[in-house]
């Protein structure tokens, strides 16, 4: 296999790739000029020092120092409210919650939904995020927020993220909600305008 069809294969491995798009992809980068090509070289090399897991929300962020703060600058703002904790699929879904300027609390990126067809959710970061539950129980965890699409996946991640936190949060004053109407169905967060943002956080139940 030559050098141009490996990197093919490589595109054809990102989500919603095909394989004609990963081609046009492979033949854009041919095209490039020679500093182009460098650049986006050097910047996917980068990136895996350049930007690091938030150890708390595990959304990813870009780090300008090396230093041993693994906080991105949400969880690490004082000003955000640490008792309540909004659950989304992923890393996307925060930029048009942070963007509608209603929720002040922290996050947690699941890192994927739960498939209705399938049996086990592995990839996802639930093992974390009962971590980070019990953790907070201990200081002034108030409020779970749930917020996953509304479509098939996004309803069994919510009934499957219920059944994994709720043993640990039993004993407490802690409660579940869950985005409020306004989000059509089949709608993403991540495409969802602001104002829709505000009114489901608003009207969370
Ligand atoms: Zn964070």
């Amino acid at each position: 296999m030559n050098n141009l069809d490996k990197l093919i294969e490589k595109f054809e491995k990102f989500p919603g790739v095909g394989a004609r798009q990963a081609k046009r992809f492979a033949f854009h980068i041919l095209r490039l000029n020679e500093k182009d090509t460098e650049d986006l070289a050097k910047l996917i090399e980068s990136l895996k020092t350049n930007t690091k897991s938030c150890q708390s929300c595990q959304r990813f962020f870009s780090v300008n120092v090396v230093n041993d703060n693994y906080l991105c600058n949400i969880c690490s703002d004082v000003n955000h409210d640490h008792s309540k904790l909004l659950v989304v699929a992923s890393d996307n879904d925060i930029t048009p919650i942070e963007r509608s300027g209603i929720y002040d609390g922290l996050y947690f990126v699941l890192g994927g939904t739960a498939p209705l067809l399938e049996s086990t959710s592995s990839s996802l970061r639930t093992k974390t995020l009962t971590a980070i539950i019990e953790e907070r129980l201990k200081r002034d965890l108030s409020e779970i927020i749930l917020a996953f699409a509304v479509n098939p996946d996004g309803e069994n991640t919510d009934r499957y993220i219920i059944s994994v936190i709720e043993p640990i949060i039993k004993n407490s004053a802690v409660i579940i909600s869950h985005l409020g109407r306004g989000l059509s169905t089949g709608s993403e967060l991540e495409y969802a305008d602001p104002e829709t943002i505000k009114n489901a956080l608003v009207n969370r139940h």
